[in-house]
């Protein structure tokens, strides 16, 4: 329910839209497909997944042969469901067996440090015993605010000063996630994406350390991506996937746009799982992400 609470705007845009397509055309055929297309297109599924999808739908409409349109939009469903569940292996979040690692990376804005907040709080709730390690280590604001969701959440929080060596804070923090028996240790990283090659260099020396000094612990690398910025999320997870081995995505600000449509194009376009999904500022506000419900949801 919460979710389809934030997946309102999304809703209104692409199901008013395609109801409003369905409920005008008389029969199946072309001109139904086209106007179908754009929809999509326009709520930002992306132009590969659309034409799959459509191309998928007319297959389908030609076999059971469908004439009345009113019955495609169960179609759609269906095949927007198993297109995104054939893309990636599953979109579950893992920590166990415990101890867990999760690196978040991502840009700056999109809701990283939010995320981890929420993050820690919901595992915290879990019974589990967390520490936060503050590894976007370029700006001081980054790092209090960060401070203050772990006070929030009641987890524990390890830190250098601002402009210290990103991969000794996380050294720090396995260290002492160790030594205290934690099952989740979350590692913020810096997300600036000006330079490639010097994201990928610090991202690498980050996932060295984890490797060598914790490389028993389940691992998960999760990239925050803002679904307002619609394709700029997708254009931001392509360079990330490139220099990271991203294991799962967290959707934030799902709750303010109409760009849902863009969890489709992470998943049968770029084939990475979303495990999550921000929506709202709230520390509740954090949802694991379930195909068959967003499909529910954001066709009513
Ligand atoms: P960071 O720079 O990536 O660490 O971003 P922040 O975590 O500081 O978040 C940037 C802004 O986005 C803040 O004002 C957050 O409250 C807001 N924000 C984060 N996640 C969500 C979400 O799921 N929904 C909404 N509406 N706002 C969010």
């Amino acid at each position: 329910e919460k979710l389809k609470g934030g997946l309102t705007k999304t809703r209104k845009d692409m199901s008013n839209k395609i109801e409003n397509i369905l409920s005008s055309h008389k029969k199946v055929d072309d001109e139904l497909f086209e106007d179908l297309e754009e929809v999509l297109v326009t709520a930002d599924v992306g132009a590969a997944t659309t034409m799959e999808l459509i191309d998928r739908l007319k297959a389908k409409v030609k076999s059971e042969k469908i004439n009345d349109p009113m019955e495609v939009k169960e179609l759609l469903k269906d095949e927007i469901k198993s297109l995104m569940k054939e893309s990636v292996d599953d979109n579950v979040l893992s920590i166990e067996p415990t101890p867990a690692v999760i690196l978040v990376v991502g840009v700056n804005g999109v809701g990283k440090t939010t995320t981890i907040g929420k993050l820690s709080y919901s595992f915290k709730k879990d019974g589990k015993k967390v520490l936060i390690a503050a590894g976007d280590t370029f700006r001081a604001a980054a790092i209090e605010q960060l401070e203050e969701w772990s006070k929030r959440s009641k987890v524990e929080f390890v830190a250098h000063n601002e402009g210290a060596d990103p991969a000794a804070v996380i050294y720090d923090g396995i260290q002492a996630a160790k030594a205290r028996k934690t099952d989740v240790l979350i590692c913020d990283t810096a997300g600036r994406l000006h330079n490639k090659s010097n994201l990928m260099n610090e991202l690498n020396k980050i996932f060295r350390v984890v490797d060598r000094e914790f490389g028993n612990a389940t691992k998960e690398i999760l990239l925050v991506l803002d679904a307002t910025t619609g394709q700029n999320a997708i254009n931001q997870a392509k360079v990330f996937k490139e220099v990271a081995n991203i294991t799962g995505v967290v959707l934030t600000k799902l709750d303010g746009t109409a760009k849902g449509g863009v969890i489709i194009a992470l998943q049968a376009e770029l084939r990475l799982p979303v495990k999550l999904v921000g929506i709202g500022e709230g520390i509740e506000d954090l949802q694991p992400f379930i195909i068959d419900d967003f499909v529910e949801a954001i066709f009513g």
